[in-house]
């Protein structure tokens, strides 16, 4: 028997970008929504993060934007010292479970349907017991999954192991050593976020970096994450570090300078100032987390892994030696991955993707708001133009020119300002009285921020075309 259901929106997927959608929905109109998921809780794949994930931003612009997360304090200890709290992940499973049950489902207009797989055209049936549901939906089917989202728990190495290696997901590192197994050596496979934060787990438990080896198939320009705080304490340094970079895109002569002169102005960070990243995807460090990283001497820069032996591990340009005794932790999944572009807004198909460089639930948010503001699908699309997930160190240039484009299109819009002026996940627009407040020594930095603005976004343009053309 199939169960028939009728609702406004059905969301697939109540990971953070159906939620931060859902918010909106919710809080900006009166419709109604079925959100229907595969995990037994909200949160996505916080449900199976490692133990030790904590955000990469900031938790004071992370969520839904009708309810704060964190205390809004700056962390007084550790490697973050000084800059604002980043929630851990369990904080995270904890905020959107809350969010669901105290916010969503007293009203009555949210139905959530866990442990549900949604199949094709309207229908979802229960993975437990198998009851299935077919959904009459009056506006919109809106798909939040196609992000594709992959952390290391959720997937099988993409390299062959002999079976007596050791090697497991870094969910797994803090359980194995509560159980007492040691280890002689430790090889971090993966040169992303993931690979960073096993790596800086591992120095934060004192294992000597000696005894760390790091395979590293592409290295990776890295976001300094001072440069990405809010608030009135950070709005100087921001805003110079913004006026900077554009300054120094603006003036570039080729992507190389522009990389050097985005370096050199610490916009963009390198574990090692001799080699040239090619990777870049948005991964956040600061100072500290860097200098920690550098103790590492032992960099494979050997193309990826394809099997693991015994003794040796095989990489696609040589080889290394390892051991029995040794730890190998797979760092290798993909995360957010790039994925082609669809059109957010199809007729009574959605597909949220992100409209501002790695920023998913501001993006998830925004979609929503505009659905439910503006009329002409054209006019949503454009206002809605897809910024992809970067990869490659030239998506640099490529998101960083979606951004401004979609700033300068956001722009022209007073009613859309004011709301990215009070949305609590827009970590970066200011109000007109924060300009206004602004110190006299922010008024130089301004004005080259204004002032590189066109020049550097023509610099990107120009740039981009010669990369297409060649
Ligand atoms: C370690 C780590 C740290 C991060 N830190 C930050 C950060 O600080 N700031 C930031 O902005 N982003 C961060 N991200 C990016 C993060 O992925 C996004 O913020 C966000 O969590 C992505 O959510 P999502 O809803 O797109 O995807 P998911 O979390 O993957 O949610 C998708 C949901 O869809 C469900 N689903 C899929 N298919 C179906 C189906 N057929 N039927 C039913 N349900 C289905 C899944 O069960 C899942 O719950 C981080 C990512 C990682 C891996």
């Amino acid at each position: 028997m199939i169960h028939q259901l009728e609702t406004d929106y059905l969301v697939i997927g109540a990971g953070a970008m159906g939620m931060a959608f859902s918010d909106v929905i919710m809080t900006e109109s009166n419709a109604t929504i079925v959100l229907v998921d595969k995990h037994d809780r909200p949160g996505g794949h916080w449900n199976v993060s490692y133990p030790f994930v904590r955000l990469h931003q900031p938790s004071s612009f992370y969520g839904v934007n009708s309810r704060k997360l964190g205390n809004d304090t700056k962390d007084a200890t550790g490697w973050n010292q000084g800059l604002y709290e980043l929630a851990s992940g369990t904080e995270v499973v904890t905020y959107f479970e809350q969010v669901m049950q105290q916010q969503f489902l007293p009203t009555d207009r949210v139905r959530y349907f866990p442990m549900c797989e949604f199949q094709s055209a309207g229908t979802f049936s229960c993975l437990v017991s198998g009851k299935k549901y077919a959904v009459k939906v009056n506006r919109k089917t809106v798909d939040s999954t196609y992000m594709n989202v992959t952390v290391p728990a959720m997937s099988e190495p993409s390299f062959e192991l002999e079976p007596e290696v050791t090697c497991v997901p870094l969910n797994d590192i803090p359980g194995l050593h509560s159980r007492g197994t040691r280890f002689e050596k430790y090889i971090v496979i993966g040169a992303g976020k993931t690979g960073m934060d096993a790596a800086l787990w591992l120095l934060r438990n004192d294992v000597d970096p000696d005894h760390i080896i790091w395979i590293m198939p592409r290295v990776s320009w890295m976001l300094d994450r001072k440069n990405i705080q809010p608030g009135p304490d950070f709005m100087g340094s921001t805003l110079v570090g913004a006026a900077n970079e554009l300054e120094a895109i603006a003036q570039s002569e080729s992507v190389e300078d522009l990389f050097a002169r985005v370096n050199k102005c610490g916009q963009l960070l390198r574990m090692d100032e001799d080699i040239q990243p090619t990777m870049y995807r948005c991964a956040t460090v600061t100072e500290m987390e860097l200098k920690q990283l550098r103790r590492i001497a032992h960099i494979v820069r050997k193309g990826r892994v394809k099997r693991i032996e015994a003794d040796k591990i095989i990489l696609e340009k040589g080889m290394v030696e390892t051991s029995l005794n040794n730890l190998h932790i797979n760092c290798t999944a993909d995360g957010l991955e790039r994925r082609p572009v669809a059109p957010v807004f199809d007729g009574d198909q959605m597909t949220l993707q992100t409209v501002r460089t790695c920023q998913q639930v501001f993006s998830a948010a925004f979609i929503a708001h505009i659905e439910l503001t503006y009329e002409d699908e054209t006019q949503k699309n454009d206002l809605c133009t897809v910024v992809p997930h970067p990869n490659t160190d030239l998506d640099f240039l490529r998101t960083t020119l979606g951004h401004h484009l979609n700033q300068a299109r956001w722009a022209q819009l007073p009613e859309l300002q004011k709301w990215l002026q009070i949305a609590r996940l827009d970590g970066f627009t200011r109000t007109d009285e924060e300009i206004a407040a602004l110190p006299e020594s922010a008024h130089e930095p301004l004005a080259k921020l204004m002032g590189n603005a066109t020049q550097a976004t023509e610099r990107l343009q120009q740039l981009l075309a010669e990369i297409d053309r060649n």
